[in-house]
């Protein structure tokens, strides 16, 4: 029987692409310490993408434990058009144009199809070009073209991609090809959406009404705006993934790191998972091995108690997929272990807010952290309760029992969070049998132990939670407690 449970906290996410779309490899991934699977939907057909999401559900049933898909939208990403020669030098100091008309492309101008661009651009606007390799500054502009000077000058070819870093674009939150892709894998059955390029809560309710409950919404937070505009974001959306990568292109790189900081405490202290994501371990693309710099990302990640760490192309498209969830898997003992980590955690964490369910999570914590119970086990059938748990970073593990295999997956990217999936109960005993035999066979406790079961009742509110009992693992015991429910 395969390995049940994870000796970390923190959540692995590893994107699926061509170096790790067999069912081998995500299986052997899995093994590694993969919790959740990224489909990213900038690259692949829909053919690729329904294969990839079959191949992970295989794995899950072969595992016999919940494992999360993260569907991965493109969102509104601005690109050029093309070259006549495929691809021009820009020098600096030279004129460059972009423009609506579609004729090939060379040394002066390119096509740009986007008229609300153009519309949205002032004169001393930033264009950004190739990863932002190259940078230009509009020096007039009009409905149809916006004329630049090249600042930093360098290689620009086919579809570059562009960055408008200074401006809120007045684009559509999702393309014609979001919208498919979105009801395409709804459809499939994904547990997350990622949104590409967010820069309003808006764009996230707009996206909210086209899901409708199927999966549960993760806004990246890759703009200069959606950094301005987060309070209100992450209200909006059920999770956060701060996407270094084009956060990186818009902002000096250097800002990264407060703003990592900034996005992880408010995510934690509202109990909404957030992953830290892109280059985490970008040299393991060619080699076998991380750089010392990497490994101390990823710990900074865990240090600061995110839900969750990302491979981007390491696992999807480099030569060392395995050896990347592997390494992640390893920091995160390491750090995991150390006494400064617990200290970092527990000075991290925010007072909860006022409902019995945070009372009564606080003091599962308390009561676990001041006796010897061997896991806090919580009922839950929309995950409210779960992510309450999670929010506490406890240091007894969780377990998050829940009838609903989809609540499970949802959950399966939340720190610390042990996703089981039980039988429906109606009695509060018969929550907490279940919950003692999944600590029983997960490897969490044995007869000898106890464990603390909170639960809501009666079952099936969300957020209801209103039980808290500390109960022993030993199912004759349990039932010799005899009681009323
Ligand atoms: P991407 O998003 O990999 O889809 O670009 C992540 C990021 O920009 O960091
Ligand atoms: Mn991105």
């Amino acid at each position: 029987m395969t390995q049940l449970r994870r000796q970390r906290n923190v959540k692995i996410v590893a994107t699926l692409g061509p170096a790790s779309e067999s069912t081998e490899t995500i299986r052997a991934l899995y093994l590694a310490g993969a919790d959740v699977f990224r489909i990213n939907m900038s690259h692949g057909t829909q053919d690729d993408i329904a294969r990839r999401h079959r191949a992970v559900r295989e794995v899950e049933a072969a595992v016999g434990r919940p494992i999360g898909i993260l569907a991965d939208l493109q969102g509104p990403k601005l690109r050029c058009g093309v070259f006549a020669r495929g691809a021009e030098t820009l020098q600096e100091g030279a004129a460059f144009r972009f423009d609506l008309d579609p004729a090939e492309g060379d040394a002066a101008r390119v096509c740009l199809p986007h008229p609300e661009i153009f519309a949205a651009l002032e004169p001393g606007s930033t264009l950004l070009v190739n990863d932002g390799k190259i940078r230009v500054r509009v020096t007039n502009v009009s409905p149809e073209h916006a004329d630049t000077v090249v600042e930093v000058g360098g290689e620009i070819s086919n579809r570059k991609g562009i960055n408008v870093p200074d401006v809120v674009l007045p684009l559509a939150a999702l393309s014609a090809k979001d919208r498919s892709d979105l009801e395409f894998v709804c459809e499939l059955g994904v547990d997350w959406l990622a949104l590409s390029f967010v820069q309003r809560a808006q764009d996230v309710h707009e996206a909210r009404e086209l899901v409708d409950g199927r999966a549960a919404i993760m806004s990246k937070i890759e703009k200069p705006a959606a950094v301005k505009a987060f309070a209100e974001i992450l209200e909006a959306s059920d999770g956060i993934m701060v996407a270094r990568g084009d956060l990186g292109v818009e902002l000096p790189v250097t800002s990264l790191p407060p703003i990592q900081k900034r996005l992880v405490r408010l995510s934690r202290a509202v109990g909404k998972p957030v992953i830290v994501a892109t280059q985490m371990l970008e040299s393991m693309i060619t080699a076998p091995v991380p750089t010392r710099a990497e490994v101390s990302d990823v710990a900074t990640a865990i240090y600061e108690g995110a839900d969750g760490v990302m491979l981007s192309a390491e696992s999807a498209a480099g030569d060392y997929p395995v050896e990347a969830v592997t390494t992640m898997n390893n920091v995160a003992a390491s750090v995991e272990s150390d006494t400064v980590y617990r200290q970092i955690i527990e000075a991290s964490r925010t007072p909860s807010r006022h409902s019995v369910a945070d009372a009564i999570t606080v003091a599962a914590r308390e009561v676990a952290e001041t006796t010897n119970v061997k896991a806090i086990c919580c009922f839950s059938h929309s995950g409210t309760t779960a992510l309450l748990a999670a929010r506490e970073r406890p240091k007894v593990p969780i377990i998050a029992l829940t009838p609903l295999v989809r609540t499970a997956r949802r959950l399966a990217l939340s720190w610390g969070l042990h996703c089981v999936v039980t039988a429906e109960v109606d009695r509060f005993k018969m929550a907490v049998v279940n919950a003692a035999r999944a600590a029983r066979e997960h490897g969490f406790a044995t007869d000898a132990d106890r464990i603390i079961v909170t639960a809501g009742i009666p079952f099936g509110q969300p957020g209801s939670t209103n039980i808290l009992r500390v109960a022993p693992c030993d199912e004759k015991k349990i039932y010799a407690g005899g009681g009323e429910d």
